[in-house]
């Protein structure tokens, strides 16, 4: 599933092809993903220029010159596909139609974006770019935790009088936006506190440690993923999805990565999904 950084570098892949272009024609294959389409999709996208595009939490957000914004959401298996344009030093070719190929959107520079899910857990809206904090899926996010209003003064009133584990409290959309279950086990991990501490037993000088490590594990994955738009493994066109290396995540049973620490990587299952981490090292 993707999370921020995988987010991130699909929309720095889409960047490129997109920016300053003009949508040519955009062909919609089905009436829904997770929710409908929104009423004449084509039409609107149709002949637009494309401002720009924006990232929030895990969403991106393309802006139009008709003053709408295209809202993406990648769900659980939804991929983005750059063909016809230079993606780092290669250019693709646009793929044989697939099944699961639900928007294509063709650019006037010659580039195709394709949107293909097929468990169609994504979603695409259109709304007012003013206005575009107020989507329903949107309103209620607390801040970008690389923006400056995610800072130690946020983070600790956040978490006052909550009584959480620190995992849930970190996975809470509304406490910190974007994060979800890999980077939270990393970042717990560098911070050395197990995902099971309530986070009313944490003091607050620790959880202000927590925001320099959010930034940091978040910036060297996104840094990966820039490394991968360059990358052979691009060589499809597919955006997103890179290798990375995680000090905890999915490694069950395996050594500690922590000079000196001779623990091993336990899973433990907390609101229905598993948590990485090592129980000598993350008190
Ligand atoms: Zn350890």
């Amino acid at each position: 599933m993707p999370e921020l950084p995988e987010v991130e570098t699909v929309r720095r892949g889409l960047s490129p092809a997109m920016e300053g272009g003009v949508i040519a024609r955009a062909q919609i294959n089905r009436p829904d993903l997770r929710w409908p389409f929104p009423e004449n999709m084509a039409g609107r996208l149709t002949g637009q220029k494309v401002l720009g595009l924006r990232r929030r939490s895990k969403y991106i957000l393309i802006d139009l010159a008709s003053g709408e914004s295209l809202l993406i959401h990648l769900g659980m298996s939804g991929r983005m596909l750059v063909s016809g344009d230079p993606l780092g030093q290669f250019v693709h070719d646009h793929p044989a139609p697939e099944k699961h190929d639900h928007v294509v959107i063709d650019m006037e520079n010659g580039a195709r974006v394709t949107f293909n899910d097929p468990r169609r857990f994504g979603a695409m809206d259109l709304m007012p770019t003013k206005t575009a904090e107020d989507h329903p899926l949107l309103n209620k996010l607390g801040p970008e935790p690389l923006g400056n209003q995610f800072n130690a003064d946020h983070l600790i009133a956040a978490l006052k009088s909550r009584t959480m584990p620190v995992k849930s409290a970190l996975l809470d959309q509304r406490i910190v936006a974007g994060l979800g279950n890999i980077y939270v086990c990393e970042v717990l991990f560098r911070a050395g506190i197990s995902p099971k501490r309530r986070v009313s037993k944490i003091s607050a000088p620790r959880i202000a440690t927590l925001v320099p490590i959010i930034r940091d594990v978040l910036q060297e994955a996104i840094d990966a993923g820039g490394s991968s738009l360059r990358d052979f493994r691009q060589a499809d066109g597919e955006l997103g999805y890179f290798q990375h290396r995680f000090d905890v995540y999915d490694r069950e049973g395996d050594p500690c990565r922590t000079p000196d620490c001779t623990g091993h990587i336990a899973r433990v299952v907390q609101s229905g999904r598993s948590s990485f981490y090592c129980p000598s090292c993350q008190r």
